[in-house]
């Protein structure tokens, strides 16, 4: 299977092969055609698996769909949950790579910068939020930023995220976006991530490569 199989848009194959991404990993050959058909997975990925890619595809490709009808507005319409704020840095360079030319912004919410930078970047119309859960918490219960259209909710590290005590975070988010598809990417599938990702995703497909 190659990445032109998928049914990408040309630019953003484009993106991919300049990355020097050839063929897609084990965890992307699974993961990306299951979620470009709106599937909500739990998928076992460690680091260096290539995980990143496999939600980003997803999440540009289904951006692209939309801006060709809603130009004028351009609300979130994805929101990538990590626990850690150098995992939201490097999420947010791999996807300005991917993005490239392509009519896909991204603003970061992490601790560490001004919140008020963080909003006014979105206010400017983003495709994607990258955060980590404390922040995203914030963004969503004290400021004017319309999460109405965010229909993709990925949840990256979800077994660091419950050791480091986001649970309720991460639920009091998924509870206030009325998201369609949740992309879940664990390095272990212990019985609390299955439990989370079961009460946040009702039909759930768990891809473990
Ligand atoms: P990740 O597991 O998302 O942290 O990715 C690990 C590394 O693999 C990153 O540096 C990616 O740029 C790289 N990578 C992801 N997908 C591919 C691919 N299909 N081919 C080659 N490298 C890749």
């Amino acid at each position: 299977l190659s990445f032109s199989s998928s049914n990408l848009s040309a630019k953003l194959l484009e993106n991919i092969e300049s990355i020097g991404f050839e063929l897609p990993t084990p965890v992307q050959m699974q993961a990306i055609p299951a979620a470009l058909e709106g599937k909500s997975l739990l998928v076992s990925a460690d680091t260096g698996s290539g995980k990143t890619a496999s939600y980003l595809i997803p999440i540009i490709s289904h951006c692209l769909g939309f801006s060709c009808d809603q130009l004028s507005e351009r609300k979130p319409l994805a929101m990538v949950l990590t626990p850690t704020r150098e995992l939201c840095v490097q999420v947010e360079e791999e996807a300005k790579l991917l993005g490239k030319g392509l009519p896909f912004k991204t603003a970061l919410v992490i601790g560490g910068d001004a919140m008020a930078g963080q909003i006014y970047r979105i206010q400017q119309g983003v495709e994607m939020i990258v955060g980590t859960p404390g922040r995203l918490v914030d963004l969503l219960t004290k400021h004017d930023v319309d999460l109405s259209d965010v229909s993709i909710f990925v949840l990256d590290e979800v077994d660091c995220m419950l050791q480091r005590g986001f649970r309720d975070q991460v639920m009091q988010l998924f509870r206030a976006l009325s998201c369609s598809q949740v992309l879940m990417f664990s390095a272990t599938i212990s019985p609390e991530v299955v439990k989370m990702a079961r009460s946040i995703a009702k039909s759930l497909v768990i891809i473990s490569v």
